[in-house]
C-alpha cells in the first residue's frame, strides 16, 4: 500500500513501490473534473489509488491518462470504469497486447524473441501470482494523436508525445499553472531495447524539459525532482 500525497494546491501523486515496480500515479484536480495519470500495473493497484482518493475526500476522477504503453502504466486499465486516453501509438501497443496469452510457454516464447523484457517479466511475476488468470490488457476509449489540451476546470493541461530514449510513444503532461511535469519514464534506457540508452534522443529531450516552466517532474519511478537534480540523469555516463 502507498498513500496519496499532496504536491501543490492541485496535484497530487502516489509513490512507486520498486518491490512490485508499480510507478508513481498521479491525481490532477479540477474544478469541473479530476483526472488520473497512468493506470498503474493491476487491479489491485488501481484498488489502492481509488481507496486514497476516498481517504482524501477528493473526487473520484472522471477519466484517465496514460504515460505510455509499458505493462505497469497500463495493466490496470480494465479495472477503471471511466475513460481511459492514450495517444495512437500507446494504443496501437495496447491492442497488441491485449492479444497475447499469458500461458508460461507464452511467456517463455516472448522472452525467448525480446517481446518482452526479463526485468518485466521477473515483475509481472512479482505483481501476479497467476498471470494467465489475472491480466487482462485492454485499449483505451479516447485516442488522440501528437497533443491534446485538456481544460478540467480552473486549471490546464498542456499533453504532448516527446522524442526520449525510453518509448516511442512517451509523453509529458505539463501542468503550467501548477508548475508540475509529469514526465512519465522518458528519462531512462529502453528496457525493450536490451536496455539502450540513446544519448542523442536524451538531449533533444533534456532540451524540451529545459523550456517548461516547472518546479516539479515526476518522473514515473522516482520522488519528484527538480529541474536540476532531474539534470543529473540526463547527463551522458
Ligand atoms: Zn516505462
Amino acid at each position: 500500500m502507498r498513500i496519496l500525497k499532496q504536491l501543490t494546491e492541485r496535484v497530487y501523486y502516489m509513490p512507486a513501490d520498486g518491490e512490485i515496480d508499480r510507478p508513481v500515479l498521479g491525481y490532477i484536480k479540477g474544478d469541473k473534473f479530476s483526472l488520473r495519470i497512468d493506470a498503474g500495473n493491476s487491479a489491485s493497484h488501481v484498488a489502492n489509488f481509488d481507496q486514497e482518493v476516498e481517504r482524501l475526500g477528493l473526487v473520484q476522477p472522471a477519466a484517465t491518462l496514460i504515460t505510455h504503453w509499458h505493462w505497469d502504466h497500463t495493466y490496470g486499465m480494465h479495472a477503471i470504469k471511466t475513460p481511459i486516453i492514450a495517444n495512437e501509438q500507446t494504443n496501437a501497443r495496447l491492442q497488441t497486447m491485449s492479444t497475447w496469452s499469458w500461458t508460461p510457454d507464452a511467456m517463455a516464447a516472448r522472452l525467448e524473441t525480446g517481446e518482452e523484457c526479463a526485468f518485466c517479466d521477473e515483475y509481472i511475476r512479482k505483481e501476479y501470482d497467476d498471470p494467465q488468470g489475472q491480466i487482462k490488457v485492454v485499449t483505451a476509449d479516447v485516442t488522440f494523436k501528437d497533443k491534446l489540451t485538456i481544460d478540467l476546470g480552473g486549471i490546464e493541461l498542456e499533453i504532448f508525445q516527446v522524442t526520449n530514449p525510453h518509448s516511442e510513444d512517451g509523453m509529458i503532461i505539463y501542468i503550467p499553472s501548477e508548475r508540475v511535469a509529469f514526465i512519465g519514464d522518458t528519462i531512462t534506457e529502453d528496457f525493450y531495447n536490451n536496455s539502450y540508452m540513446d544519448w542523442e534522443k536524451m538531449a533533444t529531450l533534456r532540451q524540451t524539459l529545459s523550456q517548461l516552466d516547472a518546479d516539479y517532474y515526476l518522473h514515473g519511478h522516482l520522488e519528484p525532482l527538480s529541474f536540476e537534480q532531474l539534470d543529473e540523469f540526463m547527463q551522458p555516463s
